[in-house]
Parts: structure tokens; C-alpha cells; sequence
């Protein structure tokens, strides 16, 4: 895998992306300086996004292992991230060696990581296409290629619909996917909430306006009860619309907001769709 480290040229230059301060918050090494510089504020007023970061990884990790258990084989990962520890491909091959994936960012560095690191794989590649175009991922030579919509497939939306405006009528986009699913299919969303505001608000004020200015992707936290509409004409499966932590965890898992689940800021949940 290529690095995107210091010394590539004009990097203090580039301004900073989501998709590179989370791979700072995860401790990878897929980060400029200008990523750094705004990731760091935001560590500093909240530290445990580090935390939500990797129980976000780890969701998704048990949610794909729960998908190839009821037989899912397809998954089209939107907003799929720079590649890191427990990719989608790595855990849904190591169940079934044919599982196919199709990774999705608007990052043209998180699509290029990804392809670098599926060279060779033949059921697993990554696309650079915009979560609010939903019929043109749909519709996409490459995700046509791997998915079969007559058979199940899995779209996640992990950490990714908080970066969709209230203008861009996210309910449509998530209506758009479920109309081309077939039966048995599921939707897996993780999504930033500020319900139980567990930051000061003038600091979760401050992050929002960070990402605002130095991001093209603003935060928009919503509340449960919108969370919950996304997964309208699916099935939640136990244990529903819960936090982070809250979603089938392993038994041994380390878990710093046990008392306090809502510390974790993020619902999950996973659709089936009958
Ligand atoms: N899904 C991965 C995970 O949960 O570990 C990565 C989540 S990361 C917080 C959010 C990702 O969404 C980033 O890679 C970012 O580039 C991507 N993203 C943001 N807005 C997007 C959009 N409109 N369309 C596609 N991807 C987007």
C-alpha cells in the first residue's frame, strides 16, 4: 500500500478530509499535516473520538460477521474509508472466500488505498462515486459487474450519512438503494448523534464548524428517531437501533462506555429487508 506521508509535495497545502482525520483518530499513517492539524483540534476537546473511531471499526466488523451468517455475500461499502485494520473483503472472505464487495468513497486518496490493497482479488474493488448519487452507484459498470441485485447484498452506510446534509433529502437516497434490493437483503448504518449531549456545546460547536471549514463533508448529527426512518421498509434485527456498543457484542470486548453507552455518541443498527 502506498503511503501519502509528509513528503508528498503541496501536502500541507491540501485541505483536510474526513476521510484522512479518521484514519488519524485510528492511528494510521494515510494522513497529511493539514489533516493532522484539524484532527488534533478536535482530539483535544474530545479525545475519546479515538475511542468511537476503533468501537466504529469494531461495529462493522461484528455486523459483516453477523451478514455472512445469515448468508449474505455481496456488500456495497459507501463511504468505505481508507483501508485499515478489519476491511470489509478481509472479514466477509475469510467467512466465504467469494464474497464480493464493492467499496465507495468520494475520496479519490480512500479509492486508490483501496485498490491498491485488492490488487489481485477478483470479487473486491472500489469506486469513486458521491453517496447523494444513489442511482449512479447503482448503475456503476464496476458495481454491476461484481453485485447481483437479484440476490442478497448488504449496503452499508457505516459512518458516512452524518456527512449528508439535511438538504440532500437522505431518506431519498436510502429509499433509492432499498428500491433496487432483493429480498433478504440488509442495511447496516452507523450514525453520529448529539441526543444525549455528552460534549459542552460550545466545543461540539467548534468541531462542527471545523469541519465545516476545513472539510468539503460538514457533520450533520441527527436523532434517533431519523436514524430510524432510514431503515424504513426493513426488518431491524435484534437488538435494533442501539449504541455503538450495544450491537451484539463479543463477549470478551473491551468496552469503555459500558456505563455509559451514549458516551459513544453514534447509533447503529442493521435492516433486513423481507
Ligand atoms: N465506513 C468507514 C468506517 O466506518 O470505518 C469509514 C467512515 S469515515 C468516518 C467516512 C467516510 O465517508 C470517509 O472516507 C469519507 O470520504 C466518506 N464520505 C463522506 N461523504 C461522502 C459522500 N458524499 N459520498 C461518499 N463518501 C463520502
Amino acid at each position: 500500500m502506498s503511503s501519502v506521508g509528509d513528503g508528498a509535495q503541496d501536502a500541507h497545502r491540501k485541505p483536510a478530509t474526513a476521510a484522512r482525520m479518521y484514519d488519524y483518530y485510528l492511528g494510521g499513517i494515510h494522513n497529511f499535516p493539514a489533516d493532522r492539524e484539524v484532527a488534533n483540534a478536535v482530539l483535544e476537546r474530545t479525545p475519546r473520538l479515538r475511542t468511537i473511531a476503533r468501537d466504529n471499526r469494531a461495529f462493522l466488523t461484528r455486523a459483516v460477521r453477523y451478514l455472512t451468517s445469515v448468508g449474505v455475500r455481496q456488500f456495497l461499502d459507501i463511504g468505505s474509508g481508507i483501508p485499515t485494520e478489519g476491511n470489509v473483503h478481509e472479514i466477509a472472505q475469510a467467512a466465504v472466500p467469494d464474497a464480493r464487495v464493492v467499496y465507495v468513497d468520494i475520496d479519490p486518496d480512500a479509492v486508490s488505498e483501496s485498490l491498491d490493497l485488492l490488487d489481485g482479488n477478483e470479487h473486491a474493488t472500489a469506486i469513486r462515486a458521491n453517496v447523494r448519487e444513489p442511482q449512479a452507484i447503482l448503475d456503476h459498470p464496476q458495481v454491476r459487474k461484481l453485485l447481483d441485485f437479484d440476490q442478497p447484498v448488504a449496503v452499508l452506510l457505516v459512518a458516512v450519512l452524518h456527512f449528508v446534509e439535511d438538504t440532500d433529502e437522505v431518506g431519498d437516497i436510502v429509499a433509492t438503494f432499498r428500491s433496487a434490493l432483493a429480498t433478504g437483503s440488509h442495511l447496516v448504518i452507523a450514525h453520529a448523534t448529539i441526543d444525549e449531549l455528552v460534549f459542552d456545546q460550545r466545543l461540539w460547536q467548534q468541531t462542527q464548524r471545523e469541519y465545516r471549514q476545513q472539510t468539503t463533508t460538514p457533520l450533520t448529527p441527527r436523532k434517533k428517531s431519523d436514524v430510524a426512518r432510514f431503515f424504513d421498509g426493513f426488518e431491524l434485527v435484534e437488538p435494533g437501533l442501539v449504541w455503538l456498543n450495544q450491537w451484539r457484542p463479543d463477549p470478551d470486548m473491551v468496552d469503555e462506555f459500558m456505563d455509559k453507552p451514549e458516551h459513544s455518541s453514534f447509533y447503529v443498527g442493521v435492516g433486513r429487508l423481507p
